[in-house]
């Protein structure tokens, strides 16, 4: 049982110690591919990143760029000399302008003051509401805002002369090339583009991009919580006199769409902890919703565009919204009406608009989720698959190493004598007929061994005990004696003149009646009588538990037994056979050989008085 227990620690450990390097390179390998996914996932956390980053600025810049256009035809629409006035007609047409705009909420016509005469916004349905009828009236704007705007305006007036003049020499060097045969070229396409270029600004004043700040916001009813941009445009009576403004507002709640699809669309790829906020970059501050990224920790740390920063726990990135072409476009359109005029002016409401970037922050811990959950499952697996294996070793190793063991262990008994032992046979598979083989051959090799014994203490001619079995028997007996304190009587038998039963009939005849004689004997005797043949016609019988007197007696019907016994030998021949025999008891203080001793000078005693008797 201990040896069991043992043996089963024993090679648990060892089972431990094998899987121990099987299991390091499986678990470094785990290790690694988490680390490679990380590395992976980081790389593509990068460029989801960067690319949410500029292609959300360029879906800004293209929302940009179509409100220029679309306020320039909502301006060349509201600008028809006929409309202006306030009148109901104009406000309807008005309105039904703003309705089909697809970039702007609120509208403002002033008068050519700056005193708010309509207001209107776009759709019911959208953020803002109607805006309250107090404006009417209003100086809705900053003096500074229409006299810029005016100027502008006025230099575009005195520049008409120019304009028209340029235009027409332009259209007569176009004539030329027509005449020429130059319809075709390349230099004919561009100068047609100046000359439409050149008509469309001469047909009407230029337009003007500004920033409403919160203030102008909050006056307008809240029509935005931040910033937005307004176009504004004079309006010009038939004879071409300045007779007010139109002022368009942005929708701002199409950025915020922009940013919301953004959004959405890296949420779709289970990115969640983003934030995609529109920046402004000097002053830095977020002019749209945040929830993870502060423009504090911006303003320490810096704008970072496309990094992992360990200030923010995660990546950032930022891209221009406002790129060249949009800022080249209004750019153009400032330097072709305004001629000698500085752009620096208009510079400063294009630095506004190129100054907003779009930032895109992914928080580390979202996308560092699904490495971890990996190496979660990839430990779970390793784990159970350690654990089966486990088993299956520790199966393996019961079934089959024990049993070999055990055996191992029967063989070394067998080796040190003891052929007692038996293998457990547990299986019917190789190990358990090995077992099978090793029991039959312990048997075989038992019996044999038994025989042998008993062939060393029995006589071959009676099978009786022989002189070193009753040796051993003797001393058994005499303890047994000594302990219940019994005595044991000793009997020598010596048969009567056999030598002329051996000389008449042969010795065949004489091993015959030897045999006869002991059977006769053995037929008187009880169990517990122990007789054995010493020599060639001597016998000893010794008995357990008799006194003398008994054994006499007992001895004598013994010999009756014999005298009465007619041996027939092969002959024909009858035998009539006697013995004499001396009787002792068996002294506690001396040996077997000095007993019989005593026993045989007894037995001299009864041949030296007449042989057939009994002497003790
Ligand atoms: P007594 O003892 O009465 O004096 O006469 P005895 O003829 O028996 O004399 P003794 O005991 O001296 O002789 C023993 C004889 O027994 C001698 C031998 O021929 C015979 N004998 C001894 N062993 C065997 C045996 O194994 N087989 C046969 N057939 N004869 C044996
Ligand atoms: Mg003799
Ligand atoms: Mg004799």
């Amino acid at each position: 049982m201990l040896l069991a227990g043992a043996l089963r620690v024993n090679l648990l450990t060892k089972i431990l110690l094998w899987m121990f390097p099987v299991a390091l390179p499986v678990m470094g390998f785990t290790w690694s591919y988490y680390h490679v996914q990380l590395d992976a996932s980081a790389e593509q956390i990068g460029n989801i990143g960067s690319l949410a980053s500029t292609s959300g600025a360029q879906r800004l810049n293209d929302f940009l760029r179509l409100r220029v256009s679309e306020f320039e035809l909502l301006g060349s629409s509201i600008n028809s000399c006929d409309n202006v006035g306030s009148t109901d007609n104009f406000v309807l047409s008005v309105r039904n302008v703003l309705q089909q705009s697809q970039g702007f909420s609120a509208l403002i016509i002033a008068d050519e003051k700056g005193k708010v005469d309509i207001s209107l916004t776009a759709r019911a349905s959208s953020s803002q509401s109607e805006l309250p009828h107090t404006l009417q009236g209003s100086w809705l704007f900053d003096a500074w805002h229409f006299e810029h705007i005016d100027a502008l305006f006025q230099r575009w007036r005195d520049d008409l002369p120019e304009l028209q003049q340029q235009k027409n020499e332009l259209f007569m060097q176009a004539l030329e090339m027509e005449r020429r045969g130059d319809a075709d070229s390349v230099d004919y396409r561009r100068l047609q583009n100046r000359i439409f270029r050149l008509t469309s600004h001469i047909a009407r004043p230029p337009i003007h991009i500004d920033y409403a700040g919160g203030q102008e916001a909050a006056l307008l009813g809240l029509l935005f919580e931040r910033d937005t941009f307004l176009f504004t445009q004079p309006l010009l009576s038939c004879d071409g006199h300045l007779k007010g403004y139109v002022t368009a507002f942005l929708d701002r709640s199409k950025i915020d769409e922009i940013l919301n699809d953004l959004r959405n669309s890296l949420a779709d790829r289970g990115i969640n902890t983003v934030d995609v906020v529109l920046l402004r970059n000097n002053p830095l501050r977020f002019e749209s919703d945040y929830r993870y990224l502060s423009v504090a920790a911006l303003q320490k740390s810096g704008l970072p565009s496309g990094a992992f920063r360990h200030q923010f726990d995660g990546f950032v990135a930022s891209a221009p919204v406002a790129d060249e072409q949009v800022l080249n476009q209004l750019m153009e359109q400032v330097s072709t009406t305004t001629l000698n005029v500085s752009a620096a002016e208009y510079q400063k409401a294009i630095n506004q608009l190129s100054s907003l970037s779009l930032l895109v922050f992914i928080a580390d811990h979202g996308w560092r989720e699904g490495g971890k959950k990996l190496l979660l499952e990839a430990s779970t697996w390793l784990l159970v698959s350690m654990f089966l294996l486990f088993v299956l070793v520790f199966m393996l190793a019961q079934n089959i190493v024990a049993p070999v063991v055990r055996l191992k262990q029967s063989v070394a008994k067998v080796e040190a004598g003891d052929l007692s032992v038996k293998a457990e046979v547990s299986s019917s598979d190789e190990i358990g007929q090995l077992a099978s083989a090793f029991n039959r051959m312990t048997n075989a090799l038992q019996r044999s061994e038994d025989k042998l014994t008993r062939l060393a203490r029995e006589d071959a001619l009676t099978g009786l005990m022989n002189r070193r079995a009753l040796n051993e028997e003797a001393i058994k007996e005499r303890h047994r004696a000594q302990r219940l304190n019994t005595t044991i009587a000793i009997a020598m038998i010596d048969l009567d003149h056999f030598k002329e039963i051996n000389d008449r009939y042969g010795h065949a005849a004489g091993d015959w009646v030897l045999k006869e004689f002991a059977r006769i004997m053995q037929g008187v005797l009880r169990k517990t009588d122990l007789f054995s043949r010493i020599g060639g016609e001597e016998f000893v019988l010794l008995l357990p538990d008799t006194d003398l007197s008994t054994a006499h007696r007992l001895v004598e019907t013994l010999l009756i037994s014999v005298q009465q016994s007619q041996i027939a030998l092969e002959n024909g021949a009858v035998v009539q056979l006697t013995f004499s025999a001396g009787v002792v008891t068996w002294p506690g203080d001396c040996g077997i050989d000095e007993v019989l001793h005593q026993a045989d000078d007894k037995l001299y005693q009864a041949k030296l008085t007449g042989r057939n008797q009994v002497v003790s």
